[in-house]
């Protein structure tokens, strides 16, 4: 059995010790944050910080999917088995005080994977700059901040990459967020010529510290982004542009990789659950007669439910260990 499941679940990278302490770190320091400090309520032109609205009352929910078609599974060489999918639903919506951890997880670990694509390609070390607005410029649009951006990299010959916005800072003495927006930049270009043309319009350019990998850098640089409805919060530009390198698609995960059938709500009726409550599971398991399918109005989940699977089988395995 061991060795079918296996196989079925070889899309799961090994499980990333690291990643996991990273993840807590940041979950640390939004907490440490968070107390007695405005970054619940403070707002500038829309823009917020994360972690700042009620979860939906599925959030975190512990559900169970299956195909319990075991005789055809059979009939296809995978053995008397069915095939069950546990997981805890998550919005990923940045915003979600719930699910805030695994939207960062989820970001980062697509940022980071195209970062090091790239990095790979072109046999370049990625930086991170962070280039500081001139505190005379703060009153202007960020549209125009963006854009003046773009036109001093343009000068710079900068390269390509991820950037994301940053509307506050914190005052770590009074521990008050407050309004000074930057960028942070994390691609391929020169770190020099990148200082010289931003001291033309007297922005300042800040060679960030370096963190041990992409990954802790993008999860430190999303813990306290700008979050605002209709912006993507990491945007990739020049050369790493989705118009140059079209972006990942991720499978979609709504049917039953054993036979191809569609996933129903399911519960296990034995004693012992054969699926550990409250851990990620995917996979065959054997048949023993105890899976049973949801009947319709029973379920305890609503009809906005709309059968949207966690596609966690294609997400880092650290998505899995990130259970509240
Ligand atoms: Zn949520
Ligand atoms: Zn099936």
């Amino acid at each position: 059995m061991k060795s079918e499941n296996e196989t079925l679940i070889k899309y799961f990278r090994p499980a990333s010790k690291q990643s996991t302490q990273i993840l807590a770190a940041v979950a640390a320091f939004v907490a440490d944050h968070k107390f007695m400090t405005n970054w619940m309520t403070i707002e500038r032109d829309g823009w917020k910080l994360p972690c700042t609205l009620d979860k939906y009352d599925w959030c975190g929910l512990w559900v169970t999917f299956g195909c319990l078609k075991d005789r055809l599974h059979e009939m296809l060489g995978k053995g008397r088995r069915v095939y069950i999918k546990h997981y805890q639903r998550s919005c990923y919506r940045s915003s979600c005080m719930e699910c805030y951890l695994k939207w960062i997880a989820r970001q980062a670990n697509r940022a980071t994977r195209r970062i090091e694509e790239y990095a790979k390609l072109t046999a370049q070390k990625p930086i991170h700059l962070m280039l500081m607005v001139n505190p005379s410029q703060y009153d202007l649009p960020y549209d125009l901040l963006r854009k003046r951006m773009m036109e001093i990299l343009k000068i710079a010959q900068w390269e390509g990459g991820a950037v994301i916005f940053h509307p506050f800072k914190f005052n770590e003495h009074s521990r008050q967020f407050y309004y000074a927006p930057h960028f942070h930049l994390v691609g391929f270009g020169e770190k020099d010529r990148i200082a010289r043309a931003f001291g033309r319009y007297k922005w300042y350019v800040k060679i960030a510290e370096e963190r041990k990998s992409v990954f802790q850098t993008f999860c430190y640089l999303l813990s306290h982004c700008g979050i605002r409805k209709k912006h993507h919060t990491v945007t990739w530009i020049m050369e790493l542009s989705y118009s140059k390198v079209p972006s990942e698609k991720e499978p979609k995960n709504t049917c039953c990789p054993a036979c191809g059938g569609e996933f129903v709500p399911v519960y296990y009726e034995g004693v012992h659950p054969i699926v550990t409550p409250e851990r990620h599971f995917e996979g065959l398991v054997d048949s023993d007669g105890h899976w049973k399918t949801v009947e319709t109005g029973k379920w305890i989940g609503n009809e906005d439910n709309r059968f949207d699977y966690a596609p966690f089988r294609d997400l880092n395995e650290i998505l899995k260990s990130l259970t509240v």
